[in-house]
């Protein structure tokens, strides 16, 4: 499960702005310079009532000229891999292209859920054009316009109709971990740790039924399940150092988990795709720990480890509250240790602080200190609850809550977070009209 949906196609045919459209981010920059990093691969949108993830494949800059095609194959397989649905685009301006036909073989070939989505259709006039494209031997395709949004809606329509519908998951009180990170960070080997056997199952990439995507482990007296180990242990034919490939995978796993393990090499440090992968665990709002592997070969002093956990905050910041465990998987250092601070994380994340509790010891910080008065206006906080929600979040009732500036949140949080452990976990803040 996951509820993602790739959306494949050359360049220009409009996958930014749709992508644009679905998660209405105004932020993304179309018609960028290429080779200029954006951050317009990954977002949610919502029809129906239904959340569902929209990842665009063409967020990622491609190479120089010649390795074009190959780099945009590799990026159509991941994406078969990966994803539930895909999105194929096409241009009704420009009509089938050789690439075109190139990308419909792959996707006919997959099994994979394919609908042809033919941009630019901002009249009916084009409409009719619109149907040559059924000639690329897919059978399903929609009609739109991603600038003005026609057949949007009905688009939206069928995706909603076609995703499962959710998983009873959340009612598991098991943790769910997910193991992420960049490929060679030590993933596969930490999973055989935890499994105890060894295995790397080698297999070509289809878009066949995916391995089930929680197994249940019991380990050092822990109940829990890996999200996707099949993942982790399979090793893909598609070069795996491409960026693209690494956030992909950590898409579905992170969405699937209560708690993500990211794993970063100690000879490498933190570079941007670990960043990348960081922020995708915080925009779902999951519990993290933080695993500096291959600890074994960095020659330490005393003061190494701490020198090295500043480094890691603050390429994490502004969240720096979450566990740092330095392993070894080869040596097998402190692989119980991360298992121990997963589950610690997990406690943290489903935490329920009584509201007598809450309001005694926050009253008292408000008290002591007040929100600055805006306007003139006095703010004046009632109550505080923690609301029913999976992450924790808590709910300041006063009388003008516009007032609020987010200064202000971030010390409650921050004084939250001192007073009750709410480590590797976000905290949300919010204030309401009472
Ligand atoms: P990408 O490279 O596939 O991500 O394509 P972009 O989203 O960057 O769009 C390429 C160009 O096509 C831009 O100039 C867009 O404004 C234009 N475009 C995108 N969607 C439509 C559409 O529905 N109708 C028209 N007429 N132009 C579009
Ligand atoms: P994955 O791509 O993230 O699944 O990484 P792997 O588990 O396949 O590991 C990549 C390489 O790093 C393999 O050669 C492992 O033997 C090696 N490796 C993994 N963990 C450690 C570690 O803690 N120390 C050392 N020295 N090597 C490790």
């Amino acid at each position: 499960m996951g509820n993602i949906a790739a959306i494949v196609g050359r360049p220009n045919v409009g996958k930014s702005t749709l992508f644009n459209r679905l998660t209405e981010t105004r932020t993304a920059i179309v018609n960028e310079e290429s080779g200029v990093t954006r951050d317009r691969l990954y977002g949610k949108c919502i029809w129906n009532g239904l959340e569902f993830s929209v990842v665009d494949t063409g967020g990622y800059a491609v190479g120089s000229d010649d390795i074009f095609e190959e780099e945009i194959r590799k990026q159509v397989l991941i994406a078969i891999e990966e994803a539930d649905i895909i999105l194929f685009m096409l241009d009704v301006t420009t009509g089938i292209t050789d690439y075109d036909e190139m990308v419909a073989d792959i996707l006919r070939r997959s099994k994979k859920q394919v609908i042809m989505v033919v941009n630019k259709v901002d009249n009916t006039d084009r409409l009719t054009e619109a149907s040559y494209f059924y000639s690329l031997g897919l059978d399903e395709m929609f009609p739109i316009s991603s600038i003005n949004g026609g057949g949007t809606g009905e688009l939206l329509d069928r995706l909603v109709e076609l995703f499962p519908s959710t998983e009873n998951v959340e009612e598991l009180d098991i943790p769910r971990f997910a193991i992420v990170g960049r490929p060679n960070a030590g993933k596969s080997s930490i999973v055989n740790a935890f499994i105890g056997e060894e295995r790397n199952i080698v297999t070509p990439i289809s878009g066949t039924t995916r391995d089930s995507i929680y197994t249940r482990y019991n380990k050092f007296g822990h109940d829990f399940y890996l999200v996707d180990t099949a993942g982790v242990r399979k090793k893909s034919k598609v070069s795996e150092d491409l960026e693209f490939y690494s956030v992909m995978r950590a898409i579905r796993a992170i969405e699937n988990s209560d708690v993500c393990l990211l794993m970063i090499d100690a000879t490498r440090g933190v570079e941007s795709q670990d960043q990348k992968i960081f922020q995708l665990i915080q925009r779902n709002k999951k519990g993290v720990v933080v695993l500096i592997n291959k600890w074994d070969l960095i020659e330490k002093d005393t003061m190494t480890t701490k020198k090295y956990e500043e480094q890691v905050r603050s390429k994490f910041a502004p969240f720096v509250d979450f566990p740092i465990v330095f392993t070894s998987v080869i040596t097998k250092q402190r692989i119980h240790k991360a298992l121990e601070m997963a589950v610690a994380v997990y406690d943290n994340k489903t935490r329920k602080i009584p509201t007598a509790k809450l309001n005694e010891a926050m009253q008292q910080i408000v008290h002591d200190n007040p929100p600055p008065s805006t306007k003139g206006k006095y703010i004046k906080i009632k109550y505080i609850m923690q609301l029913p929600t999976n992450t924790p979040a808590f709910a300041f009732f006063c009388n003008l809550p516009q007032y609020v500036k987010d200064p202000y949140k971030r010390f409650l949080e921050n004084k939250i977070r001192k007073m009750w452990d709410f480590s590797g976990v976000p905290v949300q803040i919010f204030m309401r009209k009472k």
